[in-house]
């Protein structure tokens, strides 16, 4: 008993000195911030730095926390654009939640391996430029791939009526079956059927929360750790985030600019080696705005059946193609390749937010018998996506009218038309001709412009100078592009491309 109460005694003792010691470093910080080492050890305040398993601190880098975090977080909060739309720039709230880590604590608690070794490309390299606009110019975002914001095509009555109603029923409020609801599955299965040549049944659709999560049920469905998927290079750049996290190996295969940014077959094919379990295949594309001919398909299709390869196609693009061309499902173009679709919502529906997209399963020949059981387990990790949308997307699917789909198809092919002729005429950048989705990549001959190293040294100084925010293409695997996005109104469009021309004439330098 006696020896017990020293023990209290002395603890609180020194819980006491603690207290004071970290005041009293608490007043010297303001003096020093060489101390912040110290500081950090026995402060609560947000240190810039990086744990690792062992609970070393080291400095921060790469995905995750980054010194020019905190700046970008601030800045961007302070843009006007930020009010219209807050969520594109809430960059990351994993860094955040780092910079905000109680150090001191004797609650170790860590984040897991599996979550460390998430880092999202766009994500990280936003974290990492310097975004400072010019303080006398309005921000104009060509950088966000989210075709709600400054889009002036307004959802259609169908759409917010068929929620709406789903909502009032008060029917559609409890679980669905974690792969969706049968009527939901057979909604899709029409959406996505071609009477003359494709048929889905309800049963191969999987509901998912957008095409990411299609994405991700596919390759975690179909690849263990140490084994590769091979992928686009330009290429959206989730496929990469996705995998990296399971273990799962990355190969590249280029698309080639010159042939309207198809797949260097040859490429492909040597990239296939006994670990490889698929092929992910993105049509129309994001970031290159390309869409892949019948016979392109046919070609990729012959050299998956080779290797006895399924082929993922995200598809979340799809039917979004310009007046003049014709897109086609992988899926319509063969009955011996399994093809896993993904598809959502976001992007022809123009419904980002709601997070509902799909697998759509083409297997006539009964390949993946094995993998469909597999798709089922999975879904019962996350339960399925919301319910209301589920109810919704039959109406939605089954009855959005066409004209809806044309006036974004308009809009986003004058768009294209408008960058690409001003683009066209400026000396020392290439812009490449879109068929598709809302994307245009420009191409930089840096040799022209000798006082910008590199194309995301070119968008910081854009933006610096004029205001003018697009995605450097480093961030898709592909240096020296950037890439535009097209979907917001014409005046802003015109308006961000003189600033862009005032930029590139004030820069470029002839190249002897
Ligand atoms: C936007 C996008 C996705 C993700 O779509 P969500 O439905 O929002 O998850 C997938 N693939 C590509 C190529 C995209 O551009």
């Amino acid at each position: 008993m006696f020896k017990n109460s020293t023990f209290k005694g002395v603890t609180f003792f020194l819980d006491i000195k603690r207290i004071r010691i970290r005041k009293n470093l608490n007043k010297f910080q303001f003096n020093n911030n060489k101390m912040s080492g110290i500081y950090r050890e026995v402060s609560n305040l947000a240190p810039k730095v990086k744990i690792d398993s062992n609970n070393n601190v080291t400095e921060s880098d790469g995905c995750g926390e980054n010194e020019n975090l905190n700046r970008n977080v601030k800045l961007l909060k302070s843009l006007n654009i930020q009010k219209t739309n807050q969520k594109n720039y809430n960059l990351s709230e994993k860094s955040i939640r780092v910079e905000n880590d109680n150090l001191n604590s004797e609650w170790n608690i860590d984040s897991s391996e599996f979550a460390k070794s998430t880092c999202n490309p766009v994500r990280k390299l936003i974290e990492q430029m310097k975004i400072e606009p010019n303080p006398e110019l309005q921000m104009i975002a060509l950088s966000i791939g989210d075709p709600t914001v400054f889009s002036d095509i307004a959802k259609p009555d169908s759409v917010i009526k068929a929620i709406q109603k789903c909502i009032d029923d008060k029917k559609f409020d409890g679980y669905t079956p974690s792969y969706g609801t049968e009527a939901a599955r057979q909604a899709v299965a029409r959406y996505y059927s071609r009477p003359d040549n494709l048929i889905y049944k309800f049963n191969d659709i999987i509901l998912t929360n957008g095409c990411s999560q299609a994405i991700d049920l596919c390759i975690t469905v179909l690849a263990n750790r140490g084994d590769n998927i091979i992928i686009p290079k330009p290429g959206f750049s989730i496929y990469k985030t996705l995998a990296g996290t399971l273990g799962i190996n990355v190969k590249y295969y280029s698309l080639l600019e010159e042939n309207n940014w198809e797949i260097d077959l040859e490429e492909l094919e040597s990239q296939i080696d006994d670990r490889t379990k698929a092929i992910i295949v993105n049509n129309p594309s994001n970031p290159c705005g390309s869409v892949y001919s019948r016979m392109h398909l046919l070609d990729i299709i012959n050299l998956a059946e080779r290797y006895r390869l399924p082929i993922i196609a995200d598809e979340v693009y799809g039917d979004m193609v310009f007046p003049g061309n014709e897109f086609y499902y992988m899926s319509e173009l063969t009955r011996n390749v399994p093809i896993l679709s993904c598809n959502a919502l976001s992007k022809r529906f123009i419904l980002p937010g709601w997070r509902f997209g799909w697998v759509a399963i083409h297997d006539p020949k009964n390949y993946l018998a094995r993998v469909r059981a597999g798709f089922n387990d999975l879904t019962t990790r996350i339960l399925g996506p919301n319910s209301l949308v589920q109810a919704s997307v039959v109406e939605i699917l089954d009855n959005t009218p066409q004209s809806y789909f044309d006036s974004i198809m308009e809009t986003l092919a004058t768009n294209a038309e408008i960058v690409y002729e001003k683009l066209q005429t400026l000396p020392g950048i290439v812009p490449r001709k879109p068929s598709g989705a809302m994307y245009l990549m420009v191409g930089l001959d840096m040799k022209c412009f000798p006082d910008i190293p590199t194309d995301v040294e070119f968008v910081q100084m854009l933006i610096k100078e004029k205001s003018v925010f697009c995605l450097p293409a480093k961030i898709f695997e592909c240096p020296n592009y950037i890439r535009i996005v097209i979907t917001m109104k014409k005046e802003k469009i015109i308006e961000a491309c003189n600033r862009i021309e005032e930029f590139v004439l004030a820069h470029y330098k002839p190249n002897s």
